[in-house]
């Protein structure tokens, strides 16, 4: 079983949580909390360089990822990145809504700023992203 630091962004949370636990997935640890900007960027440092990248961390569209608390979880399960990303579904919300209409992204999202949920893209950064969070979430 491989752990993964998955994150319920605002607007979403509970909507998000309960549809998270009807799709197979166990939440072993969660917390809610608002990002601080230094975590904001460290979950999306691979983008440091995008032309969008201080929209979503800093100015980041009337500030949405940091406009109120994000529910941070540890999810367990099997083939665990692999099934989140396909859980999630396309990024851009209107192809999410086209290619995969049962998908969180396609319930939740508005529009590409604004995904519902992030998860890591690689094992390397999750790894980075569940240890940083770590000491702050707790057991449920
Ligand atoms: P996440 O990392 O949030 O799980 P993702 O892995 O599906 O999403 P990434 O390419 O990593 O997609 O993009 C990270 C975030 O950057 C997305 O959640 C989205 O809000 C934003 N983003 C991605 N592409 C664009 C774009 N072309 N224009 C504006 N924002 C974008
Ligand atoms: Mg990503």
């Amino acid at each position: 079983l491989e752990d993964m630091l998955a994150v319920i962004k605002p607007d979403t949370q509970h909507k998000g949580i309960i549809s998270i636990r009807g799709r197979g997935f166990t939440i072993s640890r969660l917390k809610d909390t608002v990002l601080s900007r230094e975590m904001a960027e460290e979950f999306y440092r691979e983008h440091r360089d995008k032309p969008f990248f201080s929209q979503l961390v800093k100015i980041n569209h009337g500030l949405f990822l940091r406009s109120g608390p994000c529910t941070m979880m540890v999810l367990t399960k099997d083939n665990m990145l692999e099934e989140w990303r396909a859980s999630m579904g396309p990024t851009d919300p209107s192809e999410a809504r086209q290619a995969a209409p049962g998908s969180l992204r396609a319930c939740f999202a508005k529009e590409i700023l604004e995904t519902a949920v992030h998860g890591s893209s690689n094992t390397q950064s999750n790894k980075i992203n569940v240890s940083s969070c770590f000491i702050v979430l707790k057991k449920i």
